[in-house]
Order: C-alpha cells, then sequence, then structure tokens
C-alpha cells in the first residue's frame, strides 16, 4: 500500500482493526472519510471519544450505560425479584427487543471456556452471588448462549445457585446450537423464555 501516503495509510490501517473488516472494506471506508465534511468527521470522532470515556459497567447488573445504574436497574416497572443472567450487553438488548420480560438482568460478560483460559473468575459470576445475598431474589432465569461455553457456564451458575433455595431455570432450547443469542429473531427468543424448564 505504499502507493498512498502516509496518513491515508494509517486511516486504512486504523479501520483494519475492526472486527469483520478485511483490507478492501477498510481502504473504502477510509477514503469515504476523507470525502466527508470535516465536521462530520469530527462529530464522528467525538461521539466515539466521548462513549469510549463515558460508557461503563451499571453497578448492579454490570450492562454497559453511562450511568452509575443503568435505564433497567433504576426503572420502578421492573420486576425486582427476577434476575435473567445473559453473556453481553447485545444479549439483553435482545431479550429487551422481545418487550417479553420485565424482570431485571445481570450480564456476565463472557462464558467459562477452559480452552480460552476463561475460568468462572473471570466473567461476572461473583457479583452475582453477592446480588443474590443482597436483594430478594425469587427467580434466576439463565440465558447463557447454547454453545458448549454457555452450557457450562449455566450448569456452574446453577449448581452454585441451587442450595440457596431460589428457583434456577434455563431458557428452552430451540434457539440453535451456538447461535448468539443477539442474532435470533424475537419470536424464538420469546418462545425460548416462555419454555424455560427448572435446573
Ligand atoms: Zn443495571
Amino acid at each position: 500500500m505504499d502507493y498512498y501516503s502516509k496518513e491515508i495509510n494509517q486511516l486504512i490501517e486504523e479501520f483494519t482493526r475492526l472486527p469483520g473488516i478485511g483490507a478492501k472494506t477498510a481502504q473504502r471506508l477510509a477514503f469515504h472519510v476523507i470525502h466527508m465534511p470535516k465536521e462530520e468527521v469530527e462529530q464522528f470522532a467525538n461521539t466515539m471519544i466521548s462513549a469510549r470515556r463515558n460508557v461503563r459497567y451499571c453497578k448492579s447488573c454490570f450492562t454497559l450505560t453511562d450511568q452509575e445504574y443503568c435505564p433497567i436497574c433504576r426503572s420502578d416497572n421492573r420486576d425486582k425479584h427476577t434476575i435473567m443472567v445473559v453473556e453481553s450487553t447485545r444479549d439483553l438488548a435482545a431479550y429487551e427487543k422481545t418487550g417479553k420480560y420485565n424482570g431485571l438482568y445481570h450480564v456476565l460478560h463472557g462464558a467459562i471456556s477452559p480452552m480460552l483460559g476463561i475460568g468462572p473468575a473471570d466473567i461476572r459470576i461473583r457479583e452475582l452471588l453477592v446480588r443474590l445475598q443482597q436483594e430478594d431474589i425469587k427467580e434466576v432465569i439463565i440465558a447463557t448462549n447454547s454453545s458448549l461455553e454457555g452450557e457450562a457456564t449455566a450448569m456452574y451458575i446453577s449448581r452454585l445457585i441451587k442450595p440457596s433455595g431460589i428457583k434456577v431455570s434455563r431458557i428452552a432450547s430451540g434457539v440453535p446450537v451456538g447461535g448468539d443469542l443477539e442474532y435470533i429473531d424475537e419470536v424464538t427468543l420469546s418462545r425460548a423464555l416462555d419454555g424455560r424448564v427448572e435446573l
């Protein structure tokens, strides 16, 4: 790529680092940015900087938010006795889109994976157990992905919680194996939620 000047090359390189962006797309995006009005580019860059600076974990459910507590945890209209455990903030968004769930969430930020060296201490399991001690929770719905890692995580969490007497359930299958929750349509997700089984 020596035929471009240094700054263009740098911009292309930055885009290449993003997930799912190959060399060709990176070039297209870089030239698109160069042809955008300067103010628009500045606004875009500032939005990224500001989001990165201000977005943090909710102190209760650990989803990503720009305040101390996320809107779901702050809401008075949610059922505060049910927690749905998900792997990521994107999974939470997928369930919110169904409009069928009105409880609270707990975002693990990953799943247990011996292959990748991710153990229980590397995701937010301990924080979940603390919540179960401090809050009046009647049911924990485990909605981790149906991948090997998601299933292992579900088993692990259910074994930890069951002795406490709190009801633990797992969303029904019908969610394709290895499928990321966020790519599953809303009908399938609501069905998986309705058909959950007690562990
Ligand atoms: Zn929250």
